[in-house]
């Protein structure tokens, strides 16, 4: 009896460590600071704010559409021992920062959700729902929005890729692949109800967005990569101006999987600027007391972007491409 004790509270000691370090070395995040940026002229009709991960709002003053909207951030302790929910109190308050910041109307013509795990998918329905938008994606996130109780007729599933019509803006969903890591993979084969835990929310399928406007001309003028991955040949053909380029995990992948996906995402697209997303670690919130909170670096243990962009930068000098991080709350104009 004594030695059952005994072990057991060896047991428990060992997995508290062993909890403790873990909590540890996910919130040691490597040092890391944005550069300020000269300001762009700001009288443009087509603009874009970020919000982390590969959270963005777009518009053009009449129509306005997200990717993603994931906004809850929950703290790290949180997904890794509890269920998750939408915390409806903060994602409301970061979107309306957005209207106020972007000066437009208090209204979502649509959201895409680029692929099922909780940091794109978890707030999308919630958001849909309040703001009557209509939500794209794929079965598994449409498994999602179900677990949520959002209406058949607000969600488009598009598991072959597609065109979504917002207002002017043009957004074409390619199928595209999630970086390789540990998380990738899996599909949501039955509604998920809220609360559920983070690992419940699996990949489906992975969309890479292709925006055109009118303002901008009848050509498509920006890519966006949520996820670190690529379809060999996903791009062929098509020219972009301005990519926005998803490194989360890509600090713990090989320099030839780097070069390959630089390849495929800027060079076979000839883009001239490319704007870092997703690089942050999204257990920080976007707002403190209702003012923007700077971005941390994903923690080590998870991803190493400092690596990431030394060889990012060496490829976009290399090529003569402007290479930007993005930071929460940034505008940029078209
Ligand atoms: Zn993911």
């Amino acid at each position: 009896m004594r030695l059952l004790r005994i072990s057991l509270t060896v047991l428990t000691c060992t997995v508290l460590i062993a909890v403790g370090a873990l909590v540890f070395l996910l919130q040691t995040h490597p040092d890391f600071s944005i550069t300020e940026r000269p300001a762009q002229p700001t009288d443009k009709a087509v603009r874009m704010l970020f919000l982390g991960t590969s959270s963005m709002a777009w518009t053009d003053g009449q129509s306005t559409w997200l990717v993603d909207g994931f906004f809850s951030r929950q703290p790290v302790g949180e997904v890794l021992l509890s269920r998750l929910k939408v915390e409806e109190g903060r994602v409301l308050e970061v979107l309306d920062e957005v209207f106020r910041r972007l000066e437009i109307p208090a209204a979502l013509s649509g959201i895409v959700v680029a692929h099922s795990h909780y940091d794109h998918s978890l707030d999308a329905p919630f958001l849909a729902m309040q703001f009557g938008a209509r939500l794209y994606g794929s079965q598994s996130t449409w498994q999602i929005a179900q677990g949520q109780n959002l209406p058949a007729m607000q969600m488009e599933v598009m598991q072959q890729g597609g065109v979504a019509s917002l207002g002017q803006f043009e957004l074409k969903l390619v199928l595209s692949a999630h970086a390789p890591t540990g998380f990738t993979g899996g599909f949501n084969t039955q509604p998920l109800p809220l609360p559920a835990r983070a690992l419940s929310f699996k990949e489906g399928l992975s969309y890479s967005f292709v925006v055109s406007h009118p303002a901008l001309g009848p050509a498509p003028f920006a890519l966006i990569q949520p996820s670190a991955g690529f379809l060999p040949g996903q791009n062929k053909g098509l020219t972009v101006n301005t990519v926005f380029l998803g490194t989360g995990g890509l600090g713990k992948l090989d320099e030839q999987y780097m070069a390959d996906y630089w390849q495929e995402m800027v060079v076979s697209t000839r883009a001239k600027k490319v704007y870092l997303i997703h690089w942050d670690d999204f257990t920080q919130p976007l707002l403190a007391q209702g003012k923007p909170v700077a971005l941390k670096p994903m923690p080590r243990l998870l991803d190493d972007f400092p690596r990431s962009l030394e060889l990012l930068k060496m490829f976009s000098k290399r090529d003569e491409v402007d290479l930007q991080v993005l930071n929460a709350w940034e505008i940029i104009y078209f």
